[in-house]
């Protein structure tokens, strides 16, 4: 079966609910019907992306009640203008225009897997031969009393515009003794309080509230290091061992080793953990502690054969990495990326009933962002850091960017935007 078409579609306007396709031949009629594929981010934008490129592809629709896709490991650099909206956040119409993707912009609430057929919030009902569910990740509160209330999130254009609009007003007040608190010193929460010290310029100082023992403990050591020096440069006050029993409208309610302690504050940033809330699926699929989605090493979802998953809210069984006991997935975009290539195929795979491949994540490294124009990272056998790492992070989530056309639109903005 030839898979892979070099000439790309010509390019026709895309909106939301066009369908323009042409089905597989020789499918299985079992699973004839569009394949669906249930939110837009890594997982499933790429998966659609990957699906569009075969010459011979079922019609895909993709449901995502955004009208931009949001390249998230460079929001910091949109919180503080090293670049802008329109490169990181490239509209669904635009990006799919052409390539035999239909784009409903709704938010699919209900499946029904025996019947095969879904329900949005916007009333509809559409029916599918396969399913991919990529809904991703959302913050998560613990149930932390006043998280919700008086917490921003970080991994919205909403959320940096908060963002944006606290670092201005702190920076026009310039009150003695203003802090800004970040809450979970992983690799959201240090990029974040680098970038913000930054953008704050002594304004304020960021607190970066840890209730484990260390910052980064899964990071590369040489990143954790680097992201250390960071963030003493920058006079971020790192405190670990550190629980929050309640967040308040400008204060923090903090169990330390010490005792209780109230930290009064400007803002709060949660960045602390995740939560995974899919759409209702009947029948109930069986699901791992923190309600991820169980898939099998072929990224099925167990006991339902024309539903898949990928991403942040699925949590793969089996090997997956040719170890005879592979370590859970992280929850990343390079993992999404990479099963978003073997679920295209799988899905092709099952329309033809063949055997489907499992899964095999492949570490390419580690990049982290550490203040403005500054990062570090490992990888391919080398570590690097500073602002020579800031480029070739730059370089290498250019490359990992939705589209040829939006790459090349962006490259040539850098292009314009150099100066020797
Ligand atoms: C600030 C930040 C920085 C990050 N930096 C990095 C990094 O440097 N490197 C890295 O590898 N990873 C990074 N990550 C993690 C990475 O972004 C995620 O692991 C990745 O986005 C997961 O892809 P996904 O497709 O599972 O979910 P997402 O990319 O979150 O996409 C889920 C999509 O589903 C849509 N959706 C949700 N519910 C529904 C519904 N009911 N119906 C229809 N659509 C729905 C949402 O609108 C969203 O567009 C970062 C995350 C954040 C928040």
């Amino acid at each position: 079966m030839t898979r892979t078409d070099p000439q790309p579609a010509a390019e026709q306007p895309a909106g939301p609910q066009t369908m323009a396709h042409t089905d597989a031949s020789g499918d299985d009629p079992e699973v004839r019907g569009p394949v669906v594929i249930v939110g837009g981010g890594f997982g499933g934008l790429y998966t659609a992306l990957a699906l569009s490129q075969q010459r011979r592809h079922p019609p895909l629709l993709l449901i995502e009640p955004q009208d931009c896709f949001l390249f998230l490991p460079l929001l910091y650099e949109l919180l503080s203008g090293e670049l802008r909206r329109w490169e990181i956040a490239p509209r669904y119409d635009a990006l799919l225009a052409g390539r035999g993707v239909a784009w409903l912009q709704d938010r699919v609430v209900e499946i029904d897997a025996a019947r095969r057929c879904l329900h949005t919030t916007g009333g509809r009902q559409l029916d599918f031969g396969q399913l991919v569910l990529a809904t991703g990740s959302r913050m998560h509160s613990f149930g932390i009393p006043g998280v919700v209330e008086h917490g921003l999130g970080f991994r919205s254009l909403a959320d940096v515009e908060r963002l944006q609009t606290v670092v201005r007003q702190l920076r026009q007040r310039r009150r003695p003794l203003q802090r800004l608190a970040v809450v979970g010193a992983g690799p959201s929460g240090v990029e974040l309080s680098c970038k913000l010290a930054d953008l704050l310029e002594g304004a304020a100082v960021v607190e970066l509230i840890e209730q484990g023992p260390a910052a980064l403990p899964q990071a590369r050591a040489f990143n954790r290091e680097q992201a250390l020096l960071a963030l003493q440069r920058r006079d971020v006050r790192l405190r670990c061992g550190c629980r929050v029993r309640e967040v308040g409208a400008d204060h923090l309610d903090l169990d330390t080793a010490s005792g209780p302690e109230r930290l009064v504050v400007e803002a709060v940033v949660w960045t602390a953990g995740l939560d995974f809330a899919p759409p209702a699926i009947r029948p109930e699929p069986a699901r791992d502690s923190r309600g991820r989605l169980l898939v099998d090493p072929q990224l099925r979802l167990q006991g339902h054969t024309h539903l898949f998953a990928l991403g942040d809210i699925a949590a793969v069984g089996g090997d997956h990495g040719g170890a005879e006991s592979s370590p859970p997935l992280p929850a990343t975009a390079q993992v999404a990326f990479q099963q978003a290539t073997c679920l295209a195929d799988n899905l092709l795979r099952a329309r033809c009933d063949e055997p489907l491949e499992p899964f095999r994540f492949q570490d390419l490294g580690e990049m982290i962002s550490l203040g403005k124009g500054e990062a570090s990272l490992v990888g391919g056998g080398f570590t690097l850091a500073g602002p020579a790492a800031f480029q070739l992070r730059r370089l290498a989530y250019l490359s990992r960017l939705p589209g040829r056309s939006h790459q090349l639109r962006v490259a040539a903005g850098w292009l314009a935007d150099w100066q020797p």
